[in-house]
């Protein structure tokens, strides 16, 4: 694949240019081009400038306000909710960062709502952001329907992605975010495009036998949730905590509303932070937590998740990233008009 060179700033200025020309205003743009730009400082393509065109999409097809104002309200003294007025997700984030790690240092514990939102990213930004405050964080979201419930054909949770951050005092936090499908669903795409199969266990076809080809898949049957029943007890989850505990809209439901844009659903996200100097272990619990970090990495082979997106930064800043050739033609006529 033929790519392009780029600095971590000129992507930066050509999401925004590409998100103003379309509609969003400078605060908007600017909020998500700083996510899609730590994406792929993280090496993290997929959330990345490849998602810019599906932004715009929704700016053009006036699904979603590239105006939104966020707007809180406190629900209950631990918490926060940020109405996103139907804009992008990192906006509505940076308005509900400070009330909630305010409430979560008073009360030891707090949840952040965020509603009416386009959610389109990954979800360790806002985990990492917490734990490099010295909070433990959890974030959730729901999305698409694509996966199935055990035993069932018809699609029902989206590939929802779950993520939690440990805050390491004096060190890097550390961060997992995971969907709760075996394969996202643009590896299935790029699969069925070019004509590979997919592994066992991705995903189902029309008449619910397990299949390798990702069109079967695609057209007519679903994927499947990570570790068989676990894993889709996990995706239900999300649906509960990211839609009716906040009351936002479940996958299916956010389908139901959709107009087919290719960009992001409507929906909702909680993230709920907790303080660890408020647990009763202020004094060791980093030492006790680095006591487990530092025996799994001594055994050889082990390492922690979110170590390769930090490495990946290391690089990114001296070299900056290479970007497919076709992509960047596309974002060039975005921000053009
Ligand atoms: P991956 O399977 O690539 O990675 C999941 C996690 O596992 C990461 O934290 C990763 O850390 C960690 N990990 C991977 N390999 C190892 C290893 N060998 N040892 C230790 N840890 C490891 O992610 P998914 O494909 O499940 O999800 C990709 C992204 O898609 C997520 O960011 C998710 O938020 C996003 N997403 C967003 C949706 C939305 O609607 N907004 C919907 C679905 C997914 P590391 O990063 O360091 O490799």
């Amino acid at each position: 694949m033929k790519t392009v060179s780029m600095s971590l700033d000129e992507a930066h200025a050509l999401a925004t240019e590409c998100l103003t020309r379309h509609g969003a205003d400078e605060e908007n743009a600017r909020a998500v081009a700083d996510i899609v730009t730590a994406a792929e400082r993280d090496l993290c393509h997929s959330h990345g400038l490849f998602r810019i065109p599906g932004y715009v999409a929704s700016l053009k097809s006036g699904k979603a306000n590239g105006r939104a104002v966020p707007a809180i309200t406190e629900l209950a003294p631990g918490v926060v909710r940020v109405d996103g007025g139907g804009g992008f997700a990192p906006l509505a984030l940076e308005a509900g960062g400070a009330p909630l790690i305010e409430r979560a240092r008073q009360n030891g514990i707090a949840a952040l709502a965020l509603n009416n939102i386009y959610h389109f990213a990954a979800l360790w930004p806002e985990t990492e952001a917490l734990a490099e405050e010295g909070l433990a964080a959890f974030a959730f979201t729901a999305a698409f329907p694509y996966v199935v419930a055990p035993g069932g054909r018809t699609p029902i949770f989206g590939t929802n992605p779950m993520a939690f951050a440990w805050p390491r005092p004096g060190g890097h936090p550390m961060v997992f975010d995971q969907a709760s499908s075996t394969m996202a669903r643009g590896e299935i795409m790029l699969a069925a495009r070019d004509g590979h199969s997919v592994p066992l266990g991705a995903g189902i076809d029309r008449e619910g036998r397990d299949t390798t080809d990702p069109k079967a898949i695609l057209e007519g049957g679903a994927q499947l949730a990570f570790g068989g029943y676990k894993g889709a007890a996990l995706a239900m989850m999300v649906e509960l905590l990211a839609g009716a505990l906040i009351g936002d809209k479940l996958s299916f439901e956010a389908e139901a509303v959709d107009n087919a844009d290719g960009g992001p659903p409507v929906g909702g996200e909680l993230i709920i932070a907790l303080d660890p100097a408020r647990f009763g272990d202020a004094a060791g619990f980093a030492a006790h937590a680095d006591l487990l970090f530092g025996r799994m990495l001594a055994d050889e082979g082990v390492r922690l998740p979110g170590d390769r997106r930090r490495k990946a930064r290391e690089t990114t800043a001296r070299d900056g990233i290479r970007v497919p050739e076709s992509l960047s033609r596309t974002l060039v006529a975005l921000a053009a008009g």
